[in-house]
């Protein structure tokens, strides 16, 4: 496998250092109550995550990263042809793949192929640091593609999509993390950044509320798309998905199996659909 220095010596050191701070401070500053076991949880959704990390490393970097260099040489895509100075090719980058994320996480939920393979993150029971892993293979092999033709289109560079994603990853994490930021902290954060709280709400068992909040570093895109919710305070959300609320159904051979079994209606075991009245909140809540 050929060698990315950015990713094999700066990129994973540093998001393994990132994921041991914020498990730490989720210990010792927990924002949700746990309501299954830790360690169990721990050990499914790493193991979940081994083949996605393996088909990250050797596919959905690669890839992309090659079609950067390719793009560049021929001079294909927006960036390509605009010759900007470097701080406004940052920003730009960071804008427009984060944007396309934003499209790309809202097709997991509403593409009924994709979601078969999202639905497997949305499973987990709890929420913490750990649930930013777990994603199902298929979903990275999938995104694959979305990524390559967000490269060519954007003309993004090599150096600067791996910069990027090194970001997003540890965006994503922080935003899974059951970090308790105190909530004026938060709050201000919020007004650029999606945080613990805003994600929280994105992984309620409510379908309306879970069907919000798909932003991944900014949380302008939901502003623009009306899909931003900040109304629901964290103790009143249940984690997960409502029709998959057993432990004993999430083990890992059902979770890997999960997108290629008939998928459940958005119902609780009981036929109850969950529900709750939005709120008209500008804040974010506690
Ligand atoms: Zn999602």
């Amino acid at each position: 496998m050929q060698k990315i220095p950015l990713i094999d010596y700066v990129g994973n050191p540093l998001l393994a250092c990132i994921f041991l701070a914020i498990f730490w401070l989720q210990w010792r500053f927990p924002l949700r109550r746990q309501q299954f076991g830790l360690l169990q949880r721990l050990a499914r959704n790493f193991v979940l995550s081994i083949p996605g990390f393996a088909i990250v490393r050797v596919a959905m970097l690669p890839i992309p990263i090659a079609i950067a260099i390719w793009a560049r040489e021929r001079h294909i895509g927006l960036l390509n042809w605009l010759h900007l100075p470097t701080w406004a090719v940052v920003i730009t980058t960071f804008f427009v793949i984060d944007y396309a994320y934003w499209w790309w996480h809202w097709a997991m939920h509403m593409v009924p192929v994709f979601w078969r393979f999202h639905n497997v993150h949305h499973t987990d029971l709890d929420l913490d640091v750990s649930t930013a892993a777990r994603f199902h293979f298929g979903e990275m092999i999938l995104s694959i593609g979305f990524l390559s033709l967000a490269v060519i289109l954007f003309g993004i560079g090599p150096i600067m999509l791996v910069v990027f994603f090194i970001t997003f990853e540890a965006a994503t994490l922080f935003h899974h993390s059951n970090w308790r930021l105190q909530i004026h902290i938060e709050r201000i954060l919020n007004l650029i950044f999606v945080t613990p709280r805003m994600h929280g709400i994105h992984h309620s068992i409510v379908q309306r509320e879970t069907n919000s909040n798909w932003g991944t570093i900014f949380c302008w895109w939901d502003k623009l798309h009306g899909t931003l919710r900040r109304d629901v305070p964290q103790d009143a959300v249940t984690i997960g998905v409502a029709a998959y609320r057993e432990e004993h159904e999430l083990t890992l051979g059902k979770l890997f199996a999960l997108p290629f079994r008939g998928q459940r209606e958005w119902r609780l075991p009981n036929g109850e659909i969950p529900d709750r009245e939005p709120q008209a909140a500008e804040n974010l809540a506690e």
